[in-house]
């Protein structure tokens, strides 16, 4: 027995299980030649008439979107392959992105205080032999999925819409008039499918073709009693060199029942990659040092580990007609983010509206809904931060590199103050606070890397950068056309919508929103 398998094992057999199944299928990844599923055909025949506008195929994310959609007055199936359940372990997020529950009006204000089990301030940021500092209302709220996804599951029932739970999506046939799915037994007829399966969905797999994910977070942690301390958190925080060819963060937060640690990395999935069990025995032995405390000594009650791919061709756009992915599947955070969940609230409102659009008048050919998933050169500018706190296997940096860049970057961003630190702390790049930021960096930090990275990466880059810049200023002007525009025709102004959308969140300008 691995001392692994010894630590987990006392609080339960299933976790040591699931850490076995989550290694099986990162060591796919990395080793095995993918397997493509064919799940989506295409037919010539006609779906006859549809049961529902919309069949959400997976319910974590999934009933988010059930629940906006059904209260919008479209008739909604979610198709879930177990039981709708949200896990224990809370989601983090902050407060002004949760405040979308209430603005949609799926929760009320009471729903929402209950849905918020924890909260705390203030939270660190710091890295290894450099510079350390502390932000408030970032990150803090931590929400309980279970309680979150009754709730929306109740007021999706309550509202007609329709659950199918233990029966999973088999496949799809895309007709020129509907699409047919098999689940099980069943044979369920929409006029628009949406994959919410999840990073391994069949749909995304089938789209992305076997492509290897260029980038991977790795995670794994716990949630635990007999802390000395739990009143303050950790947003990343680092007090190790580059170690097994990887830079180790960690995070840490007051969780219910204890405190969640959790110790992340970010690599590519190249074969020679550690397993998570690995990632988990460096845990371990590194946790104590970290929180000040004997392993004897801390009571865990839970364990969490997990990975997640990143592909650059992202957020994914499906090549057929009237299929839309979303949350983990469509790849819609960014590289650097594990966190889909806030990804999801955050572009709740824009997807609702523009599957209503497209719903309304009929835009469902794939590069209708191809503009629900757009490009975002926000999301694109972080690949290159990505590569920056990744070692290639064969690479030979100086042992603090990734510790000296993080520091100087975030004193950069720290003397500029709360609007260049709080949003890329909450995942949004906006053109002003990069732009203010580079200038200030040491070039002493930064071109060290050129010769590991390769110019691809930094040309890349820049092409983002500049994309970056050209929606911020395309949002306002686009905007201040309304009153021309909104008297478009309406498949013109479904396209006007969803461009002004694209400019909006592809520049980080939803943040200002909050
Ligand atoms: C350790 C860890 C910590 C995290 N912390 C945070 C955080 O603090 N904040 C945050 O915002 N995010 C966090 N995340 C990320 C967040 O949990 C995910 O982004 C979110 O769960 C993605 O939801 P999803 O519905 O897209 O995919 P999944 O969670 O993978 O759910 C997919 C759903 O589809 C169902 N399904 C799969 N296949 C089928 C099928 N064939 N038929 C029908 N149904 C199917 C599954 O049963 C499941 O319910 C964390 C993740 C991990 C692993």
């Amino acid at each position: 027995m691995t001392s692994v398998e010894k630590i987990l094992t006392r609080v339960s057999a299933n976790y040591w299980q699931g850490l076995n199944t989550a290694d099986r299928y990162w060591r796919s990844l990395r080793l095995d030649v993918p397997v493509i599923p064919a799940t989506i055909k295409n037919s010539d025949l006609s779906a006859a008439d549809t049961d529902f506008d919309v069949l959400i195929c997976g319910g974590t994310l999934g009933i988010l979107l059930a629940s906006a959609l059904q209260s919008r007055g479209r008739s909604v199936c979610l198709l879930e392959r177990g039981v709708l359940r949200g896990r224990e372990q809370e989601w983090n997020i902050s407060r002004c992105e949760l405040m979308t529950f209430v603005a949609m009006g799926l929760l009320t204000e009471e729903e929402l205080e209950r849905a918020i089990v924890t909260q705390y301030n203030p939270a660190r940021v710091g890295f290894h032999g450099g510079y350390e500092l502390w932000v408030r209302d970032v990150l803090n709220i931590g929400v309980d999925p279970v309680y979150l996804l009754e709730t929306l599951k109740q007021k999706f029932l309550g509202l007609g819409g329709k659950l199918i739970e233990n029966i999973a999506f088999n496949g799809a046939e895309i007709s020129a008039d509907g699409v047919t799915v098999s689940a099980g037994e069943l044979q369920i007829k929409c006029r628009l499918l949406i994959d919410a399966m999840g990073h391994f969905s069949p749909i995304a797999r089938q789209a992305r073709n076997g492509e290897k994910p260029q980038g991977v977070c790795l995670v794994v942690g716990s949630c635990a009693g007999g802390f000395p301390h739990n009143e303050t958190g950790d947003l990343i925080y680092s007090f190790t060199n580059i170690m097994h060819k990887c830079q180790y963060f960690w995070e840490a937060f007051p969780a219910r029942g204890g405190r969640t640690t959790y110790l992340f990395t970010y690599v590519d999935a190249e074969s020679d990659r550690f397993s998570l069990e690995f990632l988990m025995s460096e845990y371990f032995r590194l946790l104590p040092q970290y929180q000040g405390v004997e392993l004897d000594n801390i009571d865990f009650k839970r364990f969490l580990f997990g990975f997640f791919p990143a592909y650059r061709n992202s957020p994914l756009q499906l090549p057929w007609d009237r299929v839309l992915a979303v949350g983990d599947s469509s790849g819609s955070q960014s590289p650097v983010s594990f966190g889909g969940f806030g990804a999801m609230v955050r572009h709740l409102r824009r997807l609702t509206a523009g599957i209503g659009e497209a719903l309304e008048i009929d835009a469902l050919r794939k590069q209708d809904l191809a503009l629900l998933q757009p490009y975002q050169p926000n999301i694109s500018v972080t690949w290159l931060f990505q590569r920056t706190m990744s070692v290639k296997l064969d690479a030979k940096p100086n042992p603090n590199q990734i510790n000296d860049l993080m520091s100087g970057v975030f004193q950069t961003m720290d003397k500029l103050g709360d609007e260049v630190l709080k949003p890329f702390l909450q995942d949004v790049v906006q053109f002003s606070s990069l732009s203010k930021t580079l200038p200030l960096v040491n070039p002493r930090l930064v071109l060290p890397l050129i010769p590991q990275l390769g110019v691809n990466p930094f040309i890349d880059w820049l092409g983002h950068y500049a994309n970056l810049g050209l929606y911020s200023g395309l949002y306002p002007l686009g905007k201040s056309c309304a009153p021309l525009l909104e008297k478009l025709p309406p498949k013109q102004r479904y396209y006007y919508h969803r461009l002004l959308e694209s400019w909006f969140y592809g520049s980080g300008s939803d943040f200002d929103n909050y």
